[in-house]
């Protein structure tokens, strides 16, 4: 892994995303190295090589992170604020040490290291931490999260924060036909967390390298995925779950433009 560090001008980035006013990053990039990762795009500024081989730490942001800001932030878009680098940095927590308690701060990340800092997220009065939960085999975890801890590891850090009194949500993404195990996600957290956030594979951010894996590795998945009938039967039958089961789903997101595959 390549580490890069950085001194940034600022730490919180205005953002159009919708109930969002901040978006916060002290890494870009990832070493979870998810082979859909939306966030790649960033590799047409950053000439580091193939993305997930590549860390930038931001090592001033606890310094930034001092600095009032007022409205929603999310922790992190373009990385995750508990990558395995965290585990020798501390750079998340120095950043969460630094800033103010009466932030509204949202975390999202696929890592049971976030209990590691329990006793300041404890300290945050209006805090939320989400886990990105998909329920993928511990095989297909290895072709498209290899850098990401496992499904079981994610229920424990949720259950873990629940018993902690810290809000909690689940973040169920990306759905992929066949491979996202959705009943059992909800199933693993049922109790856990206050709201499911639901998202569908994005094809178009995706990029080439994750269609041609599940070209070669995941047939079945793609013949559903390219008949757009089948995939509309596929997200009806997960949505009718959902409303079934009483499931409380603040958000259902489906990526489905008239050309989601291009
Ligand atoms: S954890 Fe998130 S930011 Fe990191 S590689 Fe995976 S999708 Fe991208």
């Amino acid at each position: 892994m390549k580490i890069i560090e950085k001194e940034a001008k600022s730490i919180y980035t205005k953002t159009k995303i919708p109930g969002l006013d901040y978006t916060i990053n002290q890494y870009v990039g990832c070493g979870h190295r998810c082979v859909y990762c939306y966030a790649k795009f960033i590799n047409k500024w950053k000439n580091y090589g193939e993305w997930g081989s590549w860390v930038e730490v931001k090592s001033n942001a606890p310094i930034l992170a001092r600095k009032n800001v007022k409205g929603n932030i999310s922790m992190s878009s373009v990385s995750d604020p508990y990558q395995p680098l965290e585990g020798e940095l501390f750079l998340t927590r120095d950043v969460l040490e630094n800033m103010d308690r009466d932030i509204n701060l949202s975390i999202l990340t696929k890592s049971d290291l976030i209990t590691r800092d329990i006793d300041i997220l404890k300290q945050f009065k209006n805090l939320e931490a989400g886990l990105t939960v998909n329920g993928f085999s511990d095989d297909v975890r290895k072709i498209l999260e290899p850098g990401a801890p496992p499904h079981e590891a994610r229920i424990s850090a949720l259950k873990f924060l629940k018993d902690e009194g810290i809000s909690t949500y689940c973040f169920i993404s990306p759905v992929i036909p066949l491979l996202t195990k959705v009943k059992k996600v909800v199933m693993d957290t049922k109790g856990l967390v206050n709201n499911y956030i639901v998202e569908f594979i994005n094809f178009s951010l995706a990029g080439y390298e994750f269609k041609k894996i599940l070209k070669n590795r995941f047939p079945e998945t793609i013949r559903v995925i390219q008949n757009k009938k089948l995939m509309w039967n596929y997200i009806d039958t997960i949505s009718s779950y959902f409303n079934r089961n009483n499931v409380p789903v603040s958000d259902f997101i489906t990526h489905m433009g008239k050309r989601y595959w291009e």
